[in-house]
């Protein structure tokens, strides 16, 4: 593994500081990382504020093609950088290659998107025009769940839309990031793109920072919190994108069988490190006993491993702090619950977690009123379609949910009731880039990608002339 680097303005240059970066399916160090100062981090967003009137008035025409030349460069480094990201991340390397793969296809789809002028009026009184004019420095923070595909929801956006950017990964996922800011290093005039990494201690001052003038956040609501407060000194434009405790409602008329393996997915994919993952499974009291089982069965199933073995469904929790705050929620399953799969931590080095399936476990327990973001999914029987509605509804967050059943008629009425960004039926975690993405109630504020996302990296305005 060769050594890692900034980029900023345009130059791969050493941190400050270096930091370890560990591998979770070994809790051994991958690589060292360089680690970016405050001074650096001033130095990266000097950068793109220089950059930015260049940047701005080049032609759209030239931004969109250095956006779609970056997805062929990420096309062509696939397997370097998904073999990166399982290192880093834990996810099996099938599922990273997925996500280097979705990445560069949400590169070329947001890179062939346009933001006309558009004319409002043009009348004998007036001619009114609308133009999207970009914004400035946008500073992109990302968390480690998917450090690779989270990043392609905001800066093809963000550049298309003539913005420069300061991009910080989360700490303990960073290395592909830089990997793929040194592969695209050459695209941009120097100062467009900058990346940095940090130990958790840079997201605050950037949020503060008088020169940047949009966040986009991915991570915690917690933290999500924080950056709104800062934001609000300077009036800062955000968007946020937040936690979830995705309701899952299964229908009386479902065949468990059928449906057993989209919910296992929807709920354990990237071993439940999945912010729209579903973290709630309400199933009928007629199929609720089916339906455990067979979650049980694939649960049992599952190859939890080291993700760059083949054959591995689940990988380790990407680091410590998950992985110990996973383990508290299995504790509460157990007091609170019924363990049918699962259960425990694994007895071996590495930050893994037995797939776990709980039931006869209800509101008022952890594991169902919180977000455990972790391979650990508690079923919850209910009998009456009125109550499970307000069940589902009845939390702060409001990310996604799916509502299972043979009756598609049935199933969108139930769907519009929900109170969240998305809803799925018969499905859970089907994204697309041209599908606007964004959370309801404290799930977020503001969407990503689509033509709605691309909006948001710009300033509306008006010119209304007399006639
Ligand atoms: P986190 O909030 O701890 O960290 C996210 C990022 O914010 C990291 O880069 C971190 O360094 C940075 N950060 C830390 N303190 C900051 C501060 N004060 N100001 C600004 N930035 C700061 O989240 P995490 O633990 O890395 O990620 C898991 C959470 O992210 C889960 O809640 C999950 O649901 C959520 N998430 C949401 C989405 C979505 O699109 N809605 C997607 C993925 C993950």
């Amino acid at each position: 593994m060769g050594a890692f680097n900034l980029l900023i303005n345009g130059r791969l240059v050493p941190g400050d500081m270096e930091m370890p970066i560990l591998n979770p399916a070994t809790e051994e160090v991958l690589s060292s990382c360089p680690r970016a100062s405050k001074r650096q981090l001033d130095q990266a967003v000097a950068a793109a504020k220089a950059a930015y009137p260049g940047w701005a008035a080049t032609p759209i025409e030239h931004r969109r093609a250095a956006v779609v030349k970056m997805a062929d460069i990420i096309e062509a480094n696939v397997g370097e950088l998904a073999r990166l990201l399982t290192s880093e991340q834990g996810k099996p390397l099938p599922d990273a290659t997925a996500e280097v793969m979705g990445m560069a296809a949400f590169f070329r789809y947001l890179g062939s998107l346009d933001l006309p002028m558009r004319v409002i009026e043009d009348s004998g009184e007036r001619r009114v025009e609308a133009f999207r004019r970009p914004l400035g420095v946008i500073g992109a923070i990302i968390p480690w769940n998917y450090p690779l595909l989270i990043l392609s929801f905001k800066l093809p956006s963000a550049l298309i839309a003539g913005n420069t950017l300061v991009v910080k990964p989360a700490p303990t996922t960073p290395l592909s990031t830089l990997k793929f800011a040194e592969l695209v290093a050459d695209v941009l005039e120097p100062g467009v793109l900058n990346v940095i990494a940090d130990a958790n201690d840079l997201g605050d001052a950037m949020t503060h920072h008088p020169d940047i003038r949009k966040i986009s956040f991915t991570g915690s609501t917690a933290t999500g919190k924080k950056v709104m407060a800062s934001a609000a000194e300077t009036l800062t434009r955000i968007t946020l994108e937040l936690g979830g405790n995705d309701p899952g409602i299964v229908l009386d008329d479902v065949d468990p069988k059928k449906i057993a393996p989209g919910v296992f997915e929807g709920a354990f994919q990237n071993s439940g490190q999945v912010c729209l993952a579903i973290k709630r499974l309400y199933v009928h009291e007629s199929v609720y006993d089916q339906v455990c089982d067979e979650l049980v069965t694939l649960a049992n199933n599952a190859v939890v491993d080291d993700g760059s073995k083949q054959g591995t469904k689940l990988g380790p929790l990407q680091n410590k702090m998950q992985y110990e705050k996973v383990k508290g929620f299995l504790d509460d399953a157990h007091k609170n619950g019924n363990v049918i799969a699962g259960g425990a931590a694994m007895d071996r080095p590495g930050y893994f977690i037995q797939p776990t399936i709980v039931r006869d476990i209800k509101e008022g327990s952890r594991l169902v009123d919180e977000e455990q973001f972790g391979p650990v999914l508690p079923v919850i029987k209910y009998t009456d379609m009125e109550d499970v509605i307000r069940r589902a509804n009845g939390t702060t967050y409001g990310l996604g949910a799916s509502v299972w059943s043979s009756d598609p008629k049935r199933a969108h009425d139930i769907a519009t009731r929900i109170e969240s960004g998305t809803v799925w039926i018969n499905k859970h975690l089907d994204m697309a880039p041209h599908i606007p993405f964004g959370g309801a109630k404290q799930s977020g504020m503001g969407v990503e990608f689509a033509e709605e996302g691309l909006a948001e990296f710009t300033q509306l305005q008006i010119i209304n002339a007399a006639v």
